[in-house]
């Protein structure tokens, strides 16, 4: 018997590895050696994996309002970086009142909004003209400035006293593995550090942002920090600070959920095992459009045959799984959806149908 069987859990449960998660983040930034760790809080906020990570991490990337007053909540100490497209007054204002470490300033007009609120260290945000082959998902659209407005940006707060430019953040792509992270990483440097220092920044710090790949088709495999945190060490000048900030390669894998077969039926040539609960709580495959990797947690035997598992929804889009092989399933059976730690019940549409919310349970 699995633990998340034996521990009869009233379905559909999420069940968080805070123990194996502790010791995964620990294991990264053991890796990254000097470069700073941020946890970019939009991939998991839930309490209790912020305050598993808080001893792990050197911070936290929040993109919201709502974000940071739940993190400064839950972690009254942590350093916090506040990034994100169209921040608003009141947003800013907060963000100065709670403390914030790092604005990372994302246009000209935000940045003149920020200079009436009051002091703050900068980070300007910068859409760099740098392809990244392989990419799930590049960071095109309204993230970051042209090199003109990041010119301006720099002036303009070298004439406000009480703003400060520490550097730059570049987050630019998703989905890379080392290697490919890396090249972004030493292109952005050979840019940004000239930059910095011709623009008067004695200590520059350079955000790198997150994407670190994770392959649901190959739930076994991990980016490789080590030969991320090594190359990146041997990429930074002494005086500067390089800091990430992933969100789903952090928590990824240590959250599961967990449910139990409701109906198996036939019809039109297609099998489909009918689960407790659906993507209203866990959006990840409809969301990236895959079939999301499971196990089977009931002890079964028998052969496999092609079935499409799917949720409580009525619509042809809650598919967990589609054509995937399953031994022979039965109501009551129980089915661990794994990798369902990052991007799963934050972003799913929790209230269509009216459906019970999962339970929550945290492994120590
Ligand atoms: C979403 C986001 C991240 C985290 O990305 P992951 O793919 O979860 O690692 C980091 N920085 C910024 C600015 C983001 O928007």
């Amino acid at each position: 018997m699995t633990p998340d069987l034996a521990r009869d859990l009233t379905y559909p449960a999420y069940v968080y590895d805070l123990a194996g998660l502790a010791g995964h983040a620990d294991a990264i930034r053991a890796a990254l050696g000097g470069t700073e760790l941020f946890y970019a809080a939009k991939a998991n906020p839930d309490t209790e994996i912020l305050r598993a990570l808080a001893p792990h991490i050197d911070g936290v990337e929040v993109s919201s309002g709502g974000e940071l007053a739940h993190v400064r909540r839950a972690l009254p100490d942590v350093p916090l970086a506040f990034g994100g497209p169209g921040k608003t007054d009141e947003e800013l204002a907060q963000a100065l009142a709670l403390n914030v470490d790092r604005i990372h300033v994302e246009s000209p007009r935000e940045l003149a909004r920020l200079q009436m609120l009051g002091p703050a260290d900068v980070l300007l945000r910068a859409n760099l003209p740098l392809t990244a082959p392989g990419a799930v998902l590049t960071m095109n659209g309204p993230f970051g400035m042209d090199e003109h407005d990041l010119d301006a940006c720099a002036r303009s707060i070298a004439g406000t006293p009480h703003l400060t430019l520490r550097g730059i953040h570049a987050h630019l792509a998703s989905g890379l593995d080392a290697p490919a992270l890396l090249d972004m990483a030493g292109r952005i440097t050979a840019w940004a550090l000239p930059w910095l220092r011709a623009h008067g920044v004695t200590e520059p710090e350079i955000n790198l942002g997150g994407g670190m790949a994770v392959d649901y088709t190959a739930p076994e495999e991990r980016f490789d920090w080590t030969a991320y945190g090594g190359g990146l060490t041997l990429a930074r000048p002494p005086d500067a600070t390089l800091r990430i900030e992933p969100g789903r390669a952090i928590t990824a894998y240590h959250g599961r959920y967990v449910t139990d077969v409701l109906d198996v039926k036939t019809t039109r040539g297609e099998t489909y095992v009918i689960l407790r609960g659906g993507t209203h709580h866990l959006r990840t495959p409809a969301a990236k459009g895959h079939s999301h990797p499971f196990e089977v947690l009931t002890p079964k035997s028998g052969p496999l045959s092609k079935a499409t598992l799917v949720g409580q929804l009525c619509t042809p889009k809650d598919v967990f799984a589609r054509d995937v092989p399953v031994p022979p399933l039965t109501p009551g059976d129980v089915i661990a959806f794994t990798m369902a730690g990052a991007y799963a019940w934050n972003i799913s549409h929790h209230d269509f149908l009216m459906h019970p919310h999962p339970t929550f349970h945290y492994v120590r």
